[in-house]
């Protein structure tokens, strides 16, 4: 047994009191970024040859590095995609890093990777998707999404008139960024059906037939959205499935944002047509209010995805002992050395019961309807379209691009509320609105009359 340092016992003991204490205080200050030279010129150097001392280094993180963050639990942080991971989330992660427990093979992880396996067969369950289906815990939804992608184009590869030929994923204008991005990354074009409204099956049809012959030879995949980013539109899953089974195309539905409201009783019917779904992108880390970072991807045939993904070496050989038979997360994704980033949901999971999950989520779903009710109330916003799972976009009456910017710095400097514009496109023309994107259960509609003051 190693002899513990002393100071490192109280240092221990002062992280600690500081961890329980952000995480009991709901309310924390909105910090804001300061150019690095300001922090250099704050700090001075922290990385030195002697070690300036733990003690000097957290008081560091305290006065200065924390107060140039924003706390995206803040319960008037309503820009982006907020998040609002549970307590027993968060301290369950440090658990999860005090463990150091190897998430990717069952040789090494068993036991935290059967706690993970036991919260994606939840997950999995809200989908719907048939007995078989299964999936694993990410970095994200970006690295979720690119898994899926190299799965679906390496299935789509073996057949031999594909050898060798570059593919073709077709989505819409309003699917995330993260989907371009990775298509990239694999080296895939996309093709981008012109609506950030609701993509139907009769659209994608008509898309599809309109292709050129040689891009139809190459498309193998179709990517839909389970609740957009920017508004929360889900695509017609059901209409987008059918088309795909026809055309025997992959259907990954990016449901990173969205996927939590598949839990919310009020709103699951939007979904119908999931259970079709060849891969589903789901983020803990979002919606199901796990610590960053929590992302998962759901295949319908698993195989596939362990064709595509396993990697082998030699000195990775050496399964032998009867229990060291298992689940091997890393054939599933493109990562290998991973966290059990599944635990501290497994842990809030099974602490609190699905119904409490249940329960956070509808309270968003809320939120966005009362926001909607308060907007149409107010003389000088409007609704630019009815609020969506737990986005709303509304407007300002007559104010500029730029009044929106100048707003959203006042309000983040004077530590009132994060809400940035976003822009929506009506005919051919992009107009900068404002959003409200709700996970925080613990957002009041006060907040949401606080934030809406501030545009008078
Ligand atoms: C956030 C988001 C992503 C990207 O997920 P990360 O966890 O940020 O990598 C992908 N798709 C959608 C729909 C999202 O909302």
């Amino acid at each position: 047994m190693h002899n513990i340092d002393i100071d490192l016992v109280e240092m221990t003991l002062d992280v600690m009191k500081y961890a329980i204490n952000r995480i009991t205080h709901t309310d924390p200050e909105l910090g804001v970024p300061k150019k690095a030279e300001e922090l250099k010129a704050q700090v001075g150097e922290t990385i030195t040859q002697k070690g300036i001392g733990g003690e000097k280094a957290f008081e560091l993180f305290k006065d200065v590095f924390i107060k140039a963050t924003v706390p995206i639990d803040h319960p008037r942080h309503l820009a982006f995609v907020p998040a609002a991971p549970t307590r027993a989330a968060i301290m369950f992660d440090l658990v999860t890093s005090a463990s150091s427990i190897h998430g990717a093979y069952w040789m090494e992880g068993a036991g935290g990777i059967f706690c993970e396996n036991e919260a994606m067969r939840w997950l999995v369950s809200l989908t719907g998707l048939p007995e078989g289906a299964f999936g694993v815990f990410t970095s994200g939804g970006t690295a979720a999404n690119l898994s899926a992608i190299v799965t679906a184009r390496e299935t789509w590869r073996t057949k031999e008139e594909n050898r060798g030929k570059k593919g073709m994923v077709l989505t819409s204008v309003g699917a995330h960024s993260s989907i371009k991005a990775m298509a990239k990354v694999a080296d895939v074009d996309v093709f981008l059906v012109d609506t950030e409204d609701r993509l139907s099956g009769s659209q994608l049809a008509d898309t599809i037939n309109n292709l050129e012959a040689k891009d139809r030879e190459r498309l193998f995949a179709v990517v839909g959205t389970g609740g957009t980013t920017n508004a929360g539109i889900i695509d017609d899953l059901e209409g987008i499935a059918e088309v795909c089974q026809q055309e025997s195309l992959w259907f990954h539905i990016d449901a990173a944002y969205g996927g939590g409201a598949l839990l919310a009783d009020s709103v699951r019917h939007l979904f119908k047509g999931i259970e079709h779904a060849d891969s589903i992108t789901i983020d803990p880390h979002k919606w199901l209010f796990s610590p960053y970072d929590c992302g998962a991807v759901i295949y319908r045939d698993p195989e596939l995805a362990k064709k595509a993904h396993s990697q082998e070496g030699s000195y990775l050989d050496i399964f032998k002992d009867e229990g060291a038979h298992g689940f091997n997360p890393a054939d599933y994704q493109i990562q290998l050395t991973r966290r059990v980033r599944g635990l501290p949901l497994w842990f809030s999971l099974a602490m609190h019961g699905t119904d409490k999950y249940k329960w956070a989520v509808e309270e968003g779903i809320t939120l966005a309807n009362k926001a909607g009710e308060m907007i149409t109330r107010e003389d000088h916003v409007e609704l630019v379209r009815d609020p969506s799972l737990s986005c709303v976009l509304f407007r300002r009456k007559g104010w500029t691009p730029e009044d929106y910017r100048d707003w959203t710095y006042k309000n983040h400097r004077d530590g009132i509320a994060l809400v940035t514009p976003t822009k929506w496109k009506v005919g051919d023309t992009y107009e900068t609105v404002a959003r409200f994107c709700f996970i925080n259960p613990h957002t009041t509609k006060n907040d949401i009359q606080i934030v809406l003051d501030t545009m008078k």
